[in-house]
């Protein structure tokens, strides 16, 4: 008997297998990713399911790409880069701040033990939980809230992904997680480009380390930039 893979060829085209393959390549050789659980779950997770239907041809291209109500997926390696900074594992507890797509959350998701994840914007929110259920992914959780405020129900945190640009660090963020947690995210003095930073929370307090350009979304919120461009929210 002729030994079938239960996949025809058009089928795996249509899965985008040999796309990804390269972008995670790419992310390997090119952008010098290094951290293999990270590599897997990139590998893993389907990004075109993540995007409109009509640029699926394109989800796995080095960029980001439009999603609706005016956010983007993040490009790949900004994903992969973010995942590998924040050092999580399966004993992780991961919250992640803007999860839009819900690309991001589940890579988390692959790679960490419990993901919570928040997104300001409802229709967002619920369109991500329901496409990380679709694949089978239960360790992850979406809600719509201002994520500048935390989730404090489910605090402390190993680590913690903003994937919006704020002005500054969000104190309640901090608050929230452990001593020798991780907290990634970018921060910028205009709502349109920021420095990648991650912050180390030791007993002595905060380090900070800049890790490069980056052009997020504005993250819109109590400790964030205001709904209307030109102000920061905060009211310190
Ligand atoms: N990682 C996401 C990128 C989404 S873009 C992906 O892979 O698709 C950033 C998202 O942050 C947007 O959806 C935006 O609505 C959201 N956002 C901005 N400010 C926020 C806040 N204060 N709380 C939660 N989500 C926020």
């Amino acid at each position: 008997m002729v030994q079938s893979t239960g996949q025809q060829p058009s089928e795996r085209s249509q899965d985008y297998a040999i796309p990804r393959e390269r972008m995670v390549a790419r992310l390997r050789e090119h952008y010098g990713i290094r951290d293999s659980a990270v590599l897997e779950a990139m590998l893993a997770v389907p990004r075109h399911a993540f995007v409109p239907e009509a640029l699926q041809s394109r989800a796995y291209g080095d960029h980001a790409l439009p999603i609706s109500a005016n956010q983007t997926i993040s490009q790949p390696y900004i994903v992969a880069r973010m995942t590998e900074l924040l050092r999580i594992d399966k004993e992780s507890r991961v919250l992640e701040v803007g999860a839009g797509s819900g690309y991001q959350t589940a890579v988390l998701a692959k790679v960490a033990g419990q993901v919570y994840a928040m997104e300001r914007i409802g229709d967002l929110a619920r369109e991500a939980q329901t496409r990380i259920r679709a694949l089978g992914i239960y360790n992850a959780t979406v809600k719509c809230f201002d994520g500048t405020l935390g989730w404090a129900a489910n605090a402390p945190y190993d680590a913690i992904l903003v994937a919006a640009g704020g002005p500054n660090i969000p104190e309640p963020l901090v608050a929230q997680l452990k001593i020798g947690g991780r907290l990634v995210l970018p921060i910028g003095a205009t709502r349109d480009s920021q420095t990648l930073v991650r912050v180390n929370k030791t007993e002595k307090g905060i380090e900070r380390e800049d890790h490069g350009a980056c052009a997020f979304v504005p993250l819109i919120g109590h400790h964030g930039w205001s709904a209307q461009p030109g102000k920061p929210s905060e009211k310190e």
